[in-house]
């Protein structure tokens, strides 16, 4: 992959999040530095999807700072902040009835205001860096869910984001297709783009995050090097939970 990145540091701060009588983020603080990657993991409704969807305002905190480059933007224009930081779902969320280009090229023209023929351009570009430059034509149900995967991925990254959301990008995928998915985000750490995934996959975790971010609860319990959280969990909560997927 060839085009320059430009990737900008991520604050949450104090950030809060109520269902009804249910609050599922409980004062949750992360920074991560411009170009680094950190990995949130726990069990499951601890709050990490609802933390990822934070950092692009799907989700509106009922409190705290959200903070791009150092500046906040918890009151900006949520369709300019979703333009700088990108996301990508368990299910892909591609257009079913549109074809692979068509998915890319649709919100380039409609958010980016491209041009059909620049808009192609990129498109075509971003699908080659993602290996699937020949899948151009077809409907994304005729690609494997890796390749699926991938597309979304070529998406997101066609909008040139400044970060990157990735919420169990896996999870839905045959084991065989995983690597092919997380060797691309691993790719996109080492060029310095600013990453925060969400994964059950802890040898990813270890191999690439600067940073893990064990949630509980609606906390971020403990946060360290992947060496700190993998090798010397402190907390018991994080000793229970490695005990339990490693
Ligand atoms: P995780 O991704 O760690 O599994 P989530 O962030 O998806 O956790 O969910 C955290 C908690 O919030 C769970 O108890 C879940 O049921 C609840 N929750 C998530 N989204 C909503 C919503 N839109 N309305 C009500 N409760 C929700
Ligand atoms: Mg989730």
């Amino acid at each position: 992959m060839s085009t320059a990145i430009r990737s900008s540091s991520v604050e949450l701060k104090d950030i809060h999040v109520r269902f009804g009588t249910l609050e599922v983020l409980r004062g949750v603080n992360l920074k991560v530095p411009s170009g680094s990657t950190t990995c949130v993991i726990g069990p499951s409704g601890s709050g990490k999807s609802t933390l990822l969807r934070c950092v692009n305002r799907l989700q509106e905190p009922d409190s705290g700072d959200l903070l791009l480059d150092g500046e906040s933007v918890i009151a900006s224009d949520p369709d300019a902040l979703r333009q700088r930081v990108g996301m990508v779902f368990q299910h892909f969320n591609l257009f079913g009835h549109r074809s692979v280009l068509d998915n890319i090229v649709l919100p380039l023209r409609s958010v980016r205001g491209l041009s059909k023929e620049d808009a192609a351009e990129v498109a075509r570009t971003r699908l080659a860096e993602v290996g699937l430059a020949d899948k151009a034509p077809y409907r994304p149900a005729a690609l494997s869910g890796g390749q699926q995967q991938r597309v979304a991925i070529a998406r997101a990254l066609a909008m040139e984001p400044e970060v990157m959301l990735f919420d169990e990008a896996t999870s839905a995928l045959d084991p065989e297709l995983v690597k092919g998915v997380l060797d691309l985000m691993a790719g996109l750490a080492s060029r310095g783009l600013t990453l925060i995934v969400v994964t059950h996959e802890m040898g990813f975790a270890r191999s690439v995050a600067d940073e893990v971010a064990f949630m509980d609860a609606g906390r971020i319990v403990e946060q360290g090097t992947p060496e700190q959280v993998f090798e010397a969990p402190a907390s018991p909560r994080l000793q229970q939970f490695l005990s339990q997927v490693l």
